[in-house]
């Protein structure tokens, strides 16, 4: 009796086996959807891996790391937070890389030259 459960599971992965054998359009569409949906934590992850790299445990304006004496340092922080090129580039990165978030995360990207600043701090780039 203690193995009936077993059982039931094994033939329930048994029809699950074969019902995807015989519908690969919807296993198509399942699996998209899937990722579609795990996106965001896995972004949430490369965030995390950014920040750690700065020592932060959570993601964190970087305005610290402006040139010293920059007249943005004045100002506190205001806006979302969005990865920051250091040394700019970040169009041909994103167009290589794809979100770097989630580049960083897969481990096809690594975090430097990168930081995190808030929308206000990341005009220090225009002066
Ligand atoms: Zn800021």
């Amino acid at each position: 009796m203690s193995e009936l459960p077993f059982t039931v599971l094994e033939r329930k992965r048994a029809r699950n086996r074969l019902w995807a054998r015989s519908n690969p359009d919807k296993m198509r569409t399942a699996r998209r959807r899937w990722s579609v949906l795990k996106e965001p934590a896995i972004r949430e992850i490369g965030r995390k891996i950014l920040a750690a790299s700065w020592g932060d445990s959570e993601p964190a304006c970087r305005w610290d790391s402006l040139p010293w004496g920059h007249p943005l340092t004045n100002h506190s922080c205001f806006g979302p937070l969005e990865i920051d090129h250091i040394l700019g580039g970040g169009h041909k990165d994103r167009a290589e890389n794809g979100p770097l978030a989630l580049a960083i995360a897969r481990g096809n990207r690594s975090t430097t030259g990168l930081r995190f600043l808030c929308k206000l701090h990341q005009l220090w780039s225009l002066s």
